[in-house]
């Protein structure tokens, strides 16, 4: 077993053999203060950074929690562990020492690796934290993107920090603020519109779960996160918790099995018709709760699951909340909504100036009768490198700048961006794609640069000697 010094002097020796990054190689343009702007410092935001310096492109990153607070994993997330795999590849794309798997056995070694099932939610945020330290990632914290506006072929962004709000203008913006920010969360109408807000919550908020002491809570969702929510409160002595769901059954399995292997990464070069058909089939149910929610739920006094209970009617009165399924009537002291996100840029706040201008599905793909769909119709038509599309093109080019690495990307890629399996599909495709947008955004000054004589390597002083004249011979060079 190693310590995790030996293992970060790995780290750097690789990083090391693997030669030096490229140094800053796009030119400076007046009035621009980043090249790449990263919002959201969370798994998906530092793989970004990492790629995009492997490229030369040292992108400014900035994250509105505060440090330790970033990404799902601390505050938001509630399972004991991780449903991803311990062995499949995240963030240290291709750099094997920077894996989760090197980290965890330079601390605990191979057997505790061999004993782990899957990785804790602790432990991952931990190693979050070591990779962007070993990486020198500079991460400007409490810093909330609230506002993006056109600045010419740029993006000019308003930056809240400590109630001071300043603007940066910036050539790339990649959005990886996780899966809230593409549309905001989905709270159902009838719980929006009948429960006061201190008496529900979504599972992505931040939950005080000690105050559900005693109570009786109603999870609306049997999704993965609502067994977690619904766990998390009995656990933290909550009298009990009733998990409901629509469907006459939990979803056993999942199909993204079947878009789990490297072709299926060119998902997005298919017809627009396949993938609205393939999509639509993937989304039509959610993720199942794995066997660990599962096993969770049935040590946990006080839970049930309820399906085919839809909620028909909803009331607060006092304290309580009344809620109608069939014909049995519920009571309950706190209501949590495990019921998603959405996916619609046009709901985003930051977004209000710059999306009438961005290409949504029902713009590009005119779906048969049989498989309209009014959600999947908002999400974006995204580009090769999740950049926005304009909608009217010349009417404000910039929106091409926008790169959104969330889960309103699945539509155009059949890949849950943000998932730990999908950091290196996501950030090794949009680093390039940003590389080629700059490069080609700059070609004047390269074919300039490319066109300049070369810089003398030789003095001819080395050859000087080896030259011999021939009489008659011509004086031009060969
Ligand atoms: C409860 C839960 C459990 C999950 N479990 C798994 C799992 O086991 N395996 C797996 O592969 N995936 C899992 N996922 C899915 C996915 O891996 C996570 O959502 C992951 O955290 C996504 O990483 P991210 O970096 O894209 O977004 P996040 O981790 O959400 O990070 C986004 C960051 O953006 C910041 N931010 C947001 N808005 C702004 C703003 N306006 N200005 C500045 N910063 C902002 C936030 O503060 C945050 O730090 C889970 C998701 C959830 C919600």
């Amino acid at each position: 077993m190693y310590a995790l010094d030996d293992l970060e002097t790995e780290v750097r020796k690789s990083l090391y053999f693997a030669g030096p990054d490229p140094s800053q190689w796009t030119p400076a343009r007046e009035g621009v203060d980043q090249i790449v702007t990263i919002v959201g410092a969370g798994q998906s935001g530092l793989a970004a950074a990492f790629a995009l310096q492997r490229r030369g492109i040292k992108a400014f990153i900035i994250d509105a929690e505060e440090e330790g607070s970033e990404g799902v994993w601390r505050l938001r997330a509630r399972m004991p562990t991780l449903r991803t795999p311990k062995e499949r590849p995240g963030p240290e794309l291709g750099v094997a020492p920077l894996s989760y798997r090197a980290w965890y056995t330079a601390q605990f070694g191979d057997d505790a690796w061999e004993r782990l099932d899957r990785p804790s939610r602790e432990s991952w945020a931990q190693y979050l934290t070591w990779y962007r330290k070993i990486l020198q990632l500079k991460v400007n914290y409490n810093t909330r993107l609230e506002r993006i506006d056109q600045h010419g072929e740029n993006l000019k962004l308003t930056l809240e920090s400590d109630g001071q709000m300043t603007q940066i203008v910036t050539r790339k913006l990649v959005l990886a603020m996780g899966p809230s920010a593409g549309g905001g969360l989905n709270v159902p109408a009838i719980i929006s519109d009948n429960v006061p807000k201190q008496l529900c919550a979504h599972t992505n908020d931040i939950i005080d779960f000690g105050a559900l002491r005693d109570k009786r809570i109603g999870v609306l969702g049997a999704s993965a996160s609502g067994f977690d929510a619904a766990c998390t409160a009995l656990e933290a002595g909550a009298h009990s918790a009733r998990v409901f769901c629509r469907a006459s059954d939990l979803a056993r399995g999942t199909r993204y099995r079947w878009a789990d292997f490297p072709g299926a990464d060119y998902f997005h070069l298919l017809p627009d018709s396949d993938r609205w058909r393939i999509a639509r089939l993937y989304l039509a149910r959610g993720n199942h709760p794995p066997a660990t929610a599962i096993a969770r739920a049935k040590a946990a006094r006080g839970f049930s699951l309820h399906v085919a209970s839809p909620w028909e009617r909803v009331e607060a009165s006092g304290d309580e909340i009344a809620v109608r399924v069939g014909d049995t009537d519920f009571t309950f002291d706190f209501i949590i909504a495990a019921t998603g996100f959405r996916h619609d840029p046009r709901l985003a706040h930051y977004l209000k100036p710059l999306v009438g201008n961005v290409a949504l599905w029902k713009h590009r793909f005119s779906p048969a009768l049989d498989s309209h769909d009014p959600v999947l119709e908002n999400y974006p038509y995204l580009g090769d490198c999740f950049q926005f599309q304009e909608l009217v093109a010349g009417q404000s080019p910039c929106v091409k700048n926008i790169h959104v690495l969330n889960t309103t990307a699945l539509l155009s890629f059949l890949r849950i961006v943000g998932d730990i399996k999908c950091l290196g599909f996501a950030s090794e495709r949009l680093s390039a794609g940003i590389v080629r947008d700059l490069f080609l955004a700059d070609r004047e000054i390269h074919v300039r640069t490319l066109s300049l004589p070369p810089i003398d390597e030789l003095t001819g002083d080395e050859y000087k000697e080896l030259m011999t004249h021939l009489k008659g011979a011509g004086t031009s060079s060969a």
